[in-house]
C-alpha cells in the first residue's frame, strides 16, 4: 500500500517482555507489513532507576526470537533527554506549565477531598510567585505540570481536538480525563507523555498501535501535539491479552515472560499461533 505508514513498538526496559508485549509487537509489525510500511523499535527508558541494562538487552533478543525485524538505529529515550527538555522549556516559557511541589501523598489527599472524590483527576493551581520563588530558592523538589486551564485558554477550549482511533473512528479528545498531568518529573526532569509525543513526531510515526490501557493517554497526547504544533498520528488500541484467570499479564507474572516461555521449550511459532498470528 503506502510507504508513508510508520508504526512503532515502544517498550520500557523495566522488566522482561511478556505475552502481552509480544501481542502488541506482533500487531504493530503485522500492520506495517500489511501496509507496506515501516516498523520501528523505541526504548522508553527515561526512568533510569527502574530501567535496567539486562532488560534492555533482552528486548531485541526476544523480538528477534519472535521473528520480528525493525529499523536501525533504535531510538533510546535516555540518549535524547535534551529534546524533551527543549519541549518542556517551550511550554513553560509560554505559561502552560506550573511547578508542583506536592508529594504523592498530598496529591492523593487533594484528589480525595475534591468534589467528585476519586473520580477526579488532579487539577492544581500555580503557587503565588513569591512563595514559588522562595521554595525554588530553598532547593525544594518540584514537578512541572501541564495547566489545563492555561492550555484551554491558548486553544480556546478543546472542542477542536480530535484524533482518529482505528476502531472507534473520530474521537473528541478529552484531556480533562488525565487532569494536570506531570510533564517534568521531580526525579528525572521529563515524563512519559512528553517524551512519547516528541518522539512520535521526530520519528514520523503515522500510526500508534498499542494496548487499550493507553487509550486515555491518547487524549492527553493529542493536546500536547496541539500545543507543540506537532502532527497527530492515527491510533489503534488493541485489547489486552489476559491469562486463564482473566487478568491481564503484567511484569510480575514471571512465568509468562518470553524468556521463561522460551526456556520452557515453547517455540516462537507456537506462541505466534496462540496469539493469533501465523
Ligand atoms: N512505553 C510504554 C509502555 O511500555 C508504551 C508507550 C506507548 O506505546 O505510547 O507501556
Amino acid at each position: 500500500m503506502s510507504g508513508d505508514f510508520v508504526t512503532r513498538f515502544a517498550p520500557s526496559p523495566t522488566g522482561d517482555l511478556h505475552r502481552g508485549h509480544a501481542f502488541s509487537a506482533l500487531t504493530a509489525h503485522q500492520a506495517a507489513r500489511d501496509a507496506g510500511g515501516r516498523f520501528l523499535l523505541r526504548i522508553e527508558d527515561i526512568d533510569r532507576t527502574r530501567s535496567r541494562p539486562e532488560f534492555e538487552a533482552a528486548i531485541p533478543e526476544d523480538l528477534a526470537w519472535l521473528g520480528l525485524a525493525w529499523e536501525e538505529p533504535v531510538r533510546r529515550q535516555s540518549d535524547h533527554m535534551s529534546d524533551y527538555g527543549r519541549a518542556l522549556r517551550d511550554l513553560a516559557e509560554r505559561g502552560l506549565l506550573y511547578r508542583c511541589f506536592r508529594t504523592r501523598r498530598e496529591i492523593a489527599l487533594a484528589i480525595e477531598s475534591a468534589p467528585h472524590g476519586a473520580m477526579e483527576a488532579f487539577r492544581g493551581t500555580p503557587l503565588p510567585a513569591a512563595e514559588e520563588a522562595r521554595r525554588v530558592e530553598a532547593g525544594e523538589a518540584y514537578a512541572w505540570r501541564l495547566s489545563l486551564d492555561a492550555a484551554s485558554r491558548v486553544l480556546c477550549g478543546f472542542d477542536d481536538l480530535t484524533f482518529i482511533d482505528r476502531d472507534r473512528g473520530e474521537v473528541a479528545a478529552r484531556p480533562e480525563l488525565g487532569g494536570d498531568v506531570v510533564l517534568g518529573r521531580k526525579d528525572v526532569g521529563v515524563a512519559y507523555h512528553l517524551a512519547v509525543v516528541v518522539d512520535d513526531a521526530l520519528q514520523g510515526v503515522t500510526e500508534v498501535i498499542r494496548g487499550e490501557d493507553l487509550f486515555e493517554a491518547a487524549h492527553v497526547q493529542r493536546l500536547l501535539q496541539a500545543l507543540l504544533g506537532l502532527p497527530t498520528p492515527a491510533y489503534r488500541h488493541h485489547s489486552l491479552i489476559t491469562g486463564p484467570d482473566g487478568r491481564r499479564f503484567a511484569k510480575r507474572d514471571g512465568a509468562q515472560t518470553l524468556r521463561a516461555l522460551r526456556e520452557a521449550g515453547m517455540t516462537a511459532q507456537a506462541l505466534r499461533r496462540e496469539l493469533g498470528f501465523t
